[in-house]
């Protein structure tokens, strides 16, 4: 196109909380560039940078511009992406380059009103912004007839950045998730089952900057490869967003049949996942995780009701968070489908959990009654043979 500057697909990258963090700030956004080069290293001819205090993306024209605006939506801390056009700061040269850009934009989206919202940050370019938004106004008006102005509700806002080096002409910003750049907020352990909810547990922690590691317990070989498989393309969806990440896998089954021979059944749930969180914990202590993450949720089942939810907590002394605790299925489940991990969640593999399930699992357990059927049991040294059946394998982004 005449005028354009530079023979590459440039755009705009806008981080929104990132911008507040006053003298964290280059912090922040060092780890937010380091993030965006890393997704797009996959890709030649990649530029990432700051420039006058934007963030720029630019690609080689022959790749894809969809794709390379899927990945860089999947950065946590980016809030917003635009294709933008480079185009020399002359009016004459803006003019033209906004309407092949709104011919463009026509062809693509099927708009019919728009409305120029001009800036000026060069206050030495000879017209003031209401001017320029005028004349590119009416320049476009001239250019694709099919267009009408409306100012209170456009199809298209089309904006004009004039800057003293070069102009950027852009429209619609395509959101992200918003949130922190990975990496900025400590390291978790997700308890990573093959269900709906944790996957999305750990996707909410990653999205404040959290680096995620997981624990998978099986019971092999009750539990089959197949469920293990899922975990993995689980891990593997996840991985898109928080880049590689760690399973660790224990076998739980031991500690399962030892819980069943032992102590009454309709306990069995929650002694189980006393023993999950216990485990969890001293792989989190080793690995320098700060803190577990699990997908529970209040009263969804009956393990994860109040009184649940305290027999559960008490078994652990490092901070459990989680994210999904006021949530309602339906909004989880809308959550997992727009990060992708719906389909495979639903898969119908068994789970450690579902092989042994009592028929009427308590609801409201008393603590003092869990941790007398608890002592039954050799807690310590089933805890440590568990850890020796640990397998841990690293999952990398597709
Ligand atoms: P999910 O959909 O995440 O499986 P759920 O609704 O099935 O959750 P539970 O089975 O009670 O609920 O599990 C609650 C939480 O415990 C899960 O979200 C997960 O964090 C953890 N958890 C359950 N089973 C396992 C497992 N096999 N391995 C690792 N963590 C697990
Ligand atoms: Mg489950």
């Amino acid at each position: 196109m005449e005028g354009v500057l530079e023979n590459k697909n440039t755009f705009v990258v806008r981080y929104g909380e990132l911008a507040l963090k006053g003298l964290n700030k280059p912090y922040f956004e060092r780890a937010l560039i380091e993030r965006i080069r890393n997704v797009l290293r996959k890709y030649d001819g990649i530029e990432v940078r700051r420039e006058g205090g934007l963030l720029l993306v630019r690609a080689p024209l022959d790749l894809s511009e969809s794709q390379i605006i899927d990945d860089i939506s999947k950065v946590f801390g980016v809030e917003s992406i635009s294709p933008v056009l480079e185009v020399k700061s002359d009016i004459d040269e803006i003019s033209n380059a906004s309407v092949e850009f709104m011919k463009d934009v026509i062809e693509k989206r099927g708009i019919k009103t728009f409305k120029v919202e001009a800036k000026r940050s060069d206050k030495n370019f000879p017209l003031t912004s209401p001017m320029i938004a005028r004349q590119i106004g009416a320049a476009v008006l001239k250019g694709c007839k099919v267009l009408k102005v409306d100012v209170h509700n456009p199809d298209c806002k089309l904006f004009i950045h004039v800057r003293r080096d070069k102009t950027f002409i852009y429209e619609h910003k395509i959101s992200a998730f918003g949130g922190l750049p990975l990496g900025t907020n400590g390291k978790g352990l997700v308890l990573l089952s093959g269900g709906i909810d944790s996957p999305v547990a750990a996707f909410l922690m990653a999205k404040r900057g959290m680096e995620i590691e997981s624990v998978h317990f099986h019971s092999y070989p009750y539990t089959s490869e197949r469920a293990w498989e899922k975990v993995k393309d689980l891990a593997g969806n996840l991985s898109t967003y928080c880049g590689s990440m760690k399973i660790h896998s224990v076998n739980i089954l031991p500690i399962q049949e030892e819980i069943l021979k032992n102590c009454p059944e309709d306990e069995l749930i929650l002694l189980v996942r006393r023993f999950m969180m216990k485990i969890a914990e001293r792989i989190a202590l080793s690995t320098k995780c700060l803190m577990l993450i699990t997908g529970e949720n209040l009263g969804q089942v009956a393990s994860q009701t109040a009184e649940s939810l305290v027999v559960t907590d008490n078994a652990v002394n490092i901070p459990v968070m989680r994210p999904l605790i006021g949530m309602d299925k339906s909004e989880i489940i809308d959550k997992a489908r727009e990060i992708g991990t719906y389909e495979t969640s639903i898969l119908p593999y068994e789970d450690c959990c579902t092989v042994f399930m009592p028929k009427h699992p308590k609801t409201k357990p008393k603590l003092e009654k869990i941790l007398e059927s608890e002592s039954l049991l050799d807690g310590d040294s089933l805890i440590e043979n568990a850890i020796k059946t640990k397998e841990t394998i690293t999952i990398f982004p597709e």
